[in-house]
């Protein structure tokens, strides 16, 4: 339970959201223009999510040319300001959400007050821990073909993961590629088996086993090609490639309402689907947070749309 002798003035909030993606500022923007006084905290070192680690977006509606990611945040936080959301760049670090006021609590232990708290904190791709690996996001080293396949019309392309993300990544990856490799640590997929049979069966895949990247490299700032270590044998060797995607899974930031809200086994949140109601009353949540599958830009700022009328339509009961 959060200390209520530091609160914020015992001003209890309509709506607090906590994310800075295009889930938190879409479900901001929605909820200002209903005149919900939205107040969104959004990390005190990455405003903005995961699309402010990318170049260009080129799927996101309503930009004909494309546009940075970077700038397609900015832009969405600026929308949701233009209408009144308030924006605190600060990570929450405890919540109480089980009460009819849910109170959230910032890094300097400031308790906020709210009687709806949309979550919104996203999903990390898992990263592969090299020195490069984040410098070439976006210049080559990739962590989703949806997004990024099309810029890799003709390349030689590594994909690194034996799951069944990984399959559907390099096989997807065939209709841009000119060769897709895909390495995996063990001797054998962990990939369900119609998708390693469509992967073995496109002879535009081929597979390096029991093999790891040892070193990515890079070329006035561009992927370059990769080093290959032999797992059992260390010997390495170089394979060029000007395109590489991680596909090893991705981890929901959900610690913080873990015994709270319910979560599924790979910990992220469960809704009551198709809203997105959590198993606390006034708890919505929205955007990669929840969704195993389509992580989109465009898909969790329509979840954070959702989420928005959720909570109005929640507050509208209460009162
Ligand atoms: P996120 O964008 O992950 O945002 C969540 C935010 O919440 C983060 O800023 C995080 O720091 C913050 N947060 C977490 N915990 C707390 C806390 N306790 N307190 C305060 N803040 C917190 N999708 C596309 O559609 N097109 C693309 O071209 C594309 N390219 C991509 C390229 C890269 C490199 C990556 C990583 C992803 C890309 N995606 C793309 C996927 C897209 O970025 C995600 O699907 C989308 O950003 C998910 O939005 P979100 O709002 O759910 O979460």
């Amino acid at each position: 339970m959060a200390d209520p002798t530091t609160a914020t003035g015992g001003d209890v909030r309509e709506v607090i959201v906590i994310g800075s993606g295009p889930a938190g500022y879409t479900a901001a923007l929605y909820t200002a223009r209903a005149q919900l006084r939205p107040l969104l905290f959004g990390s005190s070192i990455f405003v903005g999510g995961s699309l402010t680690t990318t170049t260009e977006v080129e799927n996101f509606p309503g930009f004909r040319t494309g546009i940075e990611g970077p700038d397609l945040m900015d832009n969405m936080r600026a929308q949701a300001e233009r209408f009144g959301a308030e924006m605190i760049d600060d990570d929450i670090v405890s919540v109480d959400l089980t009460g009819d006021i849910k109170e959230v609590t910032d890094s300097e232990g400031t308790v906020h007050r709210a009687k709806t708290v949309i979550i919104a904190t996203g999903s990390g791709y898992r990263k592969l821990g090299l020195p490069n690996e984040d410098e070439l996001s976006g210049r080559g080293v990739s962590w989703c073909a949806t997004c990024d396949g099309f810029f890799f019309r003709d390349r030689d392309i590594i994909v690194v993961g034996g799951g069944d993300t990984a399959m559907e990544e390099a096989t997807f990856l065939t209709r841009f590629a000119r060769s897709v490799t895909v390495v995996h640590r063990r001797s054998t997929l962990r990939a369900s088996q119609v998708m390693q049979n469509r992967a073995f069966a496109d002879d535009r895949i081929s597979f390096a086993f029991d093999s790891e990247i040892a070193e990515i490299k890079s070329e006035n700032g561009m992927l370059a090609g990769v080093v290959l270590r032999d797992i059992f044998t260390g010997r390495t060797r170089d394979v060029d490639a000007t395109g590489l995607f991680i596909a090893i899974g991705h981890d929901p930031r959900t610690e913080l309402f873990a015994g709270q809200i319910d979560l599924d086994d790979e910990g992220y949140v469960t809704v009551v689907s198709p809203s997105t109601h959590t198993n606390l009353p006034g708890v919505f949540a929205a955007g990669d947070v929840v969704d195993h599958t389509y992580r989109q830009a465009i898909t969790a700022a329509g979840s954070g749309c959702r989420a928005a009328l959720d909570a109005e339509r929640y507050l509208a009961a209460l009162a």
